[in-house]
């Protein structure tokens, strides 16, 4: 589902260059749970802007779902984001004006469904996460960790095959964060395939894979039984 071959992002700064990523191989199959994991600086954003479709690599190749997605342009980077991928991240980035089913709602206006099916489909991803109590409530009324499995069923709304996870628990106390890796575990037994980044060895270990990266390159990938 994702491949990436020998991919390297290079910044310049001025005269001098920053390997982001340093020859990146990396194949994550449909139905994997995965978390990529590394101290602060090894490259995991930049890992996963590319993974996500936000950037593009330097040189190397990104595969998703069996098509070259390392030359497109912006525009046909934004229709395989829209199409394929759910992203939540640290900060939950949820519109404070808008309730929880509206925030849910908000990727199927985008895609243009229609108001009666948009409220049925994003009350069952509500359902999914186990906020059928609170979609009425604005952000603002509800806990961090419940704003997060708004952001989560908003992820998942568009039912899309990856689900792209940025330290999704980086902003939220640890029976927060327990609680939202429950709910990336139920997704996966029912067939989502997750890449979760973290930092954080002991969220890492209720992946199913964990990847570890260290200044651009993968420095160990095992999987957890
Ligand atoms: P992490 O997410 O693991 O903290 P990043 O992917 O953000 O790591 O950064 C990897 C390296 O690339 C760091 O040395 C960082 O300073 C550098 N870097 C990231 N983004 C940029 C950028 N836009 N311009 C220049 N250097 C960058
Ligand atoms: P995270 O907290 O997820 O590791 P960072 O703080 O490393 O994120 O980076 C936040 C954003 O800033 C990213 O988009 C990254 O590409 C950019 N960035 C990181 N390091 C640099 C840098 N040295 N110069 C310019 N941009 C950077």
């Amino acid at each position: 589902m994702i491949e990436l071959n020998g991919v390297f992002k290079i910044y310049k700064m001025g005269e001098t260059e920053v390997y982001a990523l340093n020859g990146v191989s990396l194949k994550i199959d449909a139905h994997e749970f995965v978390a990529i994991i590394g101290p602060s600086g090894s490259g995991k954003s930049t890992l996963m802007n590319i993974i996500g479709c936000l950037d593009t690599p330097t040189s190397g190749k990104y595969i998703l779902d069996g098509k070259e997605v390392s030359c497109l342009s912006d525009n046909q980077l934004a229709e395989i984001r829209n199409n394929k991928i759910g992203f939540v991240f640290q900060q939950f980035n949820l519109i404070p004006q808008l309730t929880a089913l509206e925030n849910v709602e908000l990727p199927l206006i985008y895609k243009g469904v229609p108001s009666s099916q948009r409220h049925k489909l994003a009350k069952e991803a509500l359902e999914k996460v186990g906020l059928s109590d609170r979609i009425h409530h604005r952000p603002r009324q509800l806990s961090g960790g419940q704003q997060q499995r708004v952001a989560i069923a908003r992820a998942l709304v568009t039912n899309p095959p990856i689900i792209l996870a940025d330290e999704p628990t980086g902003n939220l106390d640890s029976k927060s964060g327990a609680e939202i890796m429950q709910i990336f575990k139920q997704l996966h037994s029912h067939g989502n395939t997750i890449v979760l980044i973290t930092h954080d060895n002991h969220i890492a270990s209720q992946a199913k894979r964990i990847v570890k990266i260290q200044d651009g390159k993968i420095v160990g990938d095992s999987k957890i039984a």
